[in-house]
């Protein structure tokens, strides 16, 4: 059988990101984004190979892009596309594993959208107009939340009165689970390890960043929680704060619920300790001027990252290994070293070179001899996408 190609669909309430994946080659056939969608600046920009495109499409929604898109799709895939896997970011209770796409499967989407209410709709566009445009072809939804359906019951569960549970989902979900699933399955290839027989701490740190245990394949705890805010410090989010510090807002500052949702994910984290940027790799630039804020975003960013490894430990019979990823994960030794010096309780040492070497790309083992593995493992959460959407296409 030739090898196949796939489609992988990741659409934001006015974007599509998109890579066509052949499943015999590890780098993109096609790549892009399309954005502003809806607008009268609506744009759909290409990469293939060396060659780079762009079409303004005014006005042009998610189907428009999509209309667009699929015959360059097609042309790319030497005329044979054999599905298209979408990004769901949450399945809520329901999803355990991808989904093939029928009228039950959007209806379920449908019904989740209250617990994700910017993601969930915008994914259902880009569904929509793509079976539309192409009823005919297998399309597969892939849930963030899916891979950590395996928690323990101690893990997912609020402290908080039991019918907020049972009656409106009130609970801890996680998200990264393709990522965190993807890195996990290739540190044990790296590692020699039986994923069924191997224990991982694993840190996706992009823009969102959380921390997962998983155990034989399968996630026992993660740092993120009903919604993305919570764990880590991130970008512009704050990760965990004081549950009082809503109430106190309100009553002391006067401040809505829009306000204190709006300055908690969009004015906090990196970006809110450092009253500079969100960005890491300013963050690194300006600490090394000496700038205070960003010392400190740093400081917090890898004392709160190792707090939460270090509980997540609590679900782990051992550890086979620590894997950094994401955007930080995979190009920050500074992030790494200063994360690792907090978690000497659990013997991880790194070898400094190795940690230096590992950037752009290059993963592989960074821990220090005779120390427990911590590995560099870039993350590609499209072809985890490609690949759930292969596996149901048989
Ligand atoms: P992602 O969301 O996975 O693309 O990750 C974005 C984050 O990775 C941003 O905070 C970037 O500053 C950070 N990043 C990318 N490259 C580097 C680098 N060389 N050093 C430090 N941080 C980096």
């Amino acid at each position: 059988m030739p090898a196949r190609n796939i489609l992988v669909i990741n659409c934001g309430s006015s974007s599509i990101k998109f890579a066509l994946i052949n499943e015999a080659h590890s780098h993109f056939t096609l790549s892009g984004l399309a954005e502003r969608l809806g607008s009268h600046d609506a744009v759909l920009h290409w990469q293939r190979g060396d060659e780079k495109g762009s079409l303004m499409l005014p006005d042009g929604d998610h189907r428009a892009a999509l209309a667009q898109l699929l015959p360059l799709v097609q042309n790319a895939a030497g005329g044979t596309l054999h599905g298209i896997g979408h990004r769901v970011v949450h399945g809520g209770e329901h999803f355990t594993s991808a989904s093939l796409l029928d009228p039950q499967v959007i209806a379920a989407i449908r019904a989740i959208a209250p617990l994700a209410p910017l993601h969930n709709p915008a994914s259902l566009l880009g569904i929509e107009a793509a079976l539309s445009l192409h009823p005919q072809l297998p399309q597969v939804a892939v849930f963030d939340t899916a891979f950590h359906q395996s928690l323990p019951e101690h893990a997912y569960r609020y402290a908080v009165p039991e019918h907020l549970y049972r009656e409106h989902g009130v609970r801890r979900y996680g998200f990264h689970g393709t990522s965190h699933r993807y890195v996990s399955h290739r540190a044990a290839e790296i590692a020699g390890l039986a994923v069924g027989d191997s224990s991982w701490l694993s840190a996706h740190l992009g823009n969102g960043c959380s921390t997962c245990a998983i155990v034989n394949g399968q996630s026992r705890d993660t740092s993120m929680g009903m919604t993305p805010l919570e764990g880590l410090v991130m970008g512009t989010r704050s990760g965990d704060v004081d549950p009082n510090l809503h109430g106190h807002l309100a009553r002391a500052l006067g401040w809505s619920l829009e306000q204190i949702d709006a300055m908690l994910n969009k004015d906090s984290g990196l970006l809110g300790l450092s009253s500079l940027s969100n960005d890491m790799r300013s963050l690194e630039q300006a600490r090394d001027q000496g700038h205070v804020g960003a010392t400190l975003a740093i400081e917090v960013f890898c004392y709160r990252l190792a707090k939460s490894l270090a509980a997540m430990s609590c679900a782990l019979p051992q550890l086979d290994g620590l894997i950094f990823t994401g955007g930080i994960g995979e190009n920050s030794p500074l992030v790494r070293s200063k994360t690792v010096a907090h978690l000497k309780l659990l013997n991880l040492a790194l070898d400094k070179e190795a940690n230096a070497r590992s950037i752009r790309g290059v993963g592989g083992p960074i821990q220090a001899y005779g120390h427990p593995r911590v590995l560099v493992v870039p993350t590609n959460e499209e072809r985890q996408i490609a690949l759930d959407t292969l596996a149901l296409l048989h």
